[in-house]
């Protein structure tokens, strides 16, 4: 086999995910997970041509679980395969506004964006320096989460704040899942017909943390999440908007502290807050059909607040040629669907409720009705494909 596929790193504080694919055939040869690093209980779990497997390394950390994760490419015979190393970065700040491959210059950029990214850029900085060591051979690039919404006029940008606080601490909205972004966009002007350069797109990213964006042109005009990923929607655990006066009043009411309030809004609400149930939309989905009232509450503000976002954020697009569902809340919920594309028909959306529901677990395609209205359609995302791609491209 020739050397053209990419290796794909994605790192967080405590877990590292990966893949090995070929950007020209999209095939996917491995992938998996380490998960608990720095505990006694991490693990390395994979498939490998639909194959699962799994190995315990206890105590490992990023460096230790980088080398099990290399015998594991060694026994599968594909180290010789691969061209070059694609990490995901979270922030790029103002710095990135496209992937690009790895130098001194670019790890200093990365760096000088951790404060906007206190959690996630040091463990992408780990990631490619472990990966640097153990594939000292191959070109590395890095593919930011924030870039894509580099486009944003500063309208959209911009927080009614004192402007000395953009100017000396960079605080200003940046959006995130853009990657997720231009990959969906892509795919839906293809799967509508539409030239991406001439297209008006909402695409609504619903995962575990959610977001929505307005791409006009193939480009990012406005999305929903800010300075951090907790702005906008409403999340499997993330509040989304609230009230800034929220941090004085709970210190005042309850005596919480900043970190018990940011916690609370990132890690004990959303889906979770609300339902007191699960930050799961299957479990939420399950309860609310058992007629569990804080669930069937959850998914209605979930559903309202969503549907409010996306017709806020049409302004900035002048028409609407696609509204794009993606992520796994988005890939399989035809519930949430349904709700979103009725609540926005204001627009001229009108479900199918036959092709919603056949998009019931994945699958891509339209599930609106009328062929002149704007259509409604699924997407699956497919970020690690798009690393993959910048990848190739950066290193050809
Ligand atoms: P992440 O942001 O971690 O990548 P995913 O994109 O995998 O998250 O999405 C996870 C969410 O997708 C969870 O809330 C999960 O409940 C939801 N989900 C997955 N399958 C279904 C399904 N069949 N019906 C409803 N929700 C689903």
């Amino acid at each position: 086999m020739s050397q053209e596929n990419i290796l794909i790193i994605n790192c967080g504080s405590s877990s590292l995910k990966f893949a090995v694919i070929n950007p020209q055939t999209e095939e996917e040869f491995i992938n998996g997970l380490a998960e608990r690093l720095g505990s006694p209980e991490a693990g390395l779990r994979w498939k490998i041509n639909g194959e699962k497997g799994k190995q315990a390394i206890a105590d490992a950390d990023h460096d230790a679980a980088i080398g099990a994760l290399l015998s594991l490419l060694r026994d599968a015979n594909l180290v010789e395969t691969i061209a070059a190393v694609g990490h995901r970065v979270v922030h790029g700040g103002e710095s990135f506004k496209e992937s690009c491959l790895v130098t001194d210059e670019a790890m200093q950029a990365i760096e000088d964006c951790t404060h906007l990214a206190p959690l996630h850029n040091p463990a992408n900085l780990t990631g490619i320096r472990v990966a640097q060591k153990y594939f000292p051979e191959l070109p590395q690039t890095v593919v930011f989460d924030t870039s894509f919404h580099q486009t944003m006029p500063k309208q959209a940008y911009m927080y009614a704040l004192p402007y000395s606080l953009y100017r000396e601490h960079g605080v200003r909205r940046y959006g995130f899942h853009g990657t997720s972004y231009r990959y969906v966009a892509k795919q839906a002007c293809e799967m509508l017909g539409l030239e991406e350069n001439n297209s008006a797109l909402l695409i609504a990213h619903l995962g575990n943390g959610a977001s929505a964006s307005a791409v006009l042109n193939g480009e990012s005009v406005d999305t929903t999440m800010g300075l951090t990923p907790l702005e906008g929607l409403v999340m499997g655990t993330r509040s989304g908007d609230v009230d800034a006066n929220l941090f004085s009043f709970l210190n005042k009411e309850c005596g919480y502290d900043i970190q018990q309030i940011t916690d609370l809004l990132n890690k004990k609400s959303g889906l979770l807050g609300i339902s007191e149930l699960s930050n799961d939309c299957r479990t939420i989905e399950e309860a609310m059909e058992e007629g569990h009232e804080q669930a069937t509450l959850a998914m209605d503000v979930f559903c309202y607040v969503l549907a409010k976002k996306l017709a806020g954020m049409s302004v900035a697009l002048g028409r609407i040629d696609g509204l794009v569902f993606t992520g796994g809340i988005g890939e399989n919920s035809d519930i949430i669907r349904k709700r979103v594309v009725e609540m926005m028909s204001i627009f001229g959306f009108e479900l199918s409720e036959e092709l919603n529901l056949k998009h019931r677990f994945g699958g891509e395609g339209v599930i609106t009705t009328n062929e002149q209205c704007p259509k409604a359609l699924v997407v699956a995302t497919n970020e690690e494909l798009m690393i993959a791609r910048d990848t190739a491209a950066l290193i050809a």
